[in-house]
């Protein structure tokens, strides 16, 4: 494990170098808006360290998933989606439609979500 690897886009953004709209601040996850937002409320959570995805994070006994689930569910409840419902998406692998390999949770929510995803 790397804390951070020089030519992913998620750790220019933790590191400054990259804009985003930041939604909240902890010391070991970030969370920001998305660029091109799938519901209304659509925040990426983020660990600060680079995992390439969660499965990683999970296997070195980081804990980071539980910190990124709590964090996610006080961004709902600050915006206001908690008591509607929202989901928490973990794409892992390209198959899947991970497209930045630095671990990220999706959190959406603001509308109806259908059952399967496409
Ligand atoms: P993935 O497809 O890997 O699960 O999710 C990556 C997400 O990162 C996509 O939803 C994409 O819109 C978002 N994204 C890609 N580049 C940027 C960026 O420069 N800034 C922000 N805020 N989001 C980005």
């Amino acid at each position: 494990m790397t804390t951070s690897e020089p030519d992913c886009l998620f750790c220019k953004i933790v590191a400054g170098g990259v804009p985003a709209e930041i939604v909240r601040e902890g010391e070991r996850v970030l969370a920001f808006r998305d660029i091109n937002p799938q519901a209304p409320t659509h925040v990426l959570v983020i660990p600060r360290e680079h995992y390439p995805d969660a499965a990683s994070a999970a296997r070195a006994g980081t804990g980071l998933l539980d910190e990124i689930a709590a964090e996610a569910h006080a961004i709902a409840e600050a915006e206001d989606i908690a008591s509607t419902g929202y989901r928490l998406v973990f794409n892992t692998g390209s198959g899947a439609g991970q497209t930045v390999f630095h671990l990220h949770c999706h959190l959406l929510g603001g509308r109806g979500m259908e059952w399967p995803p496409g």
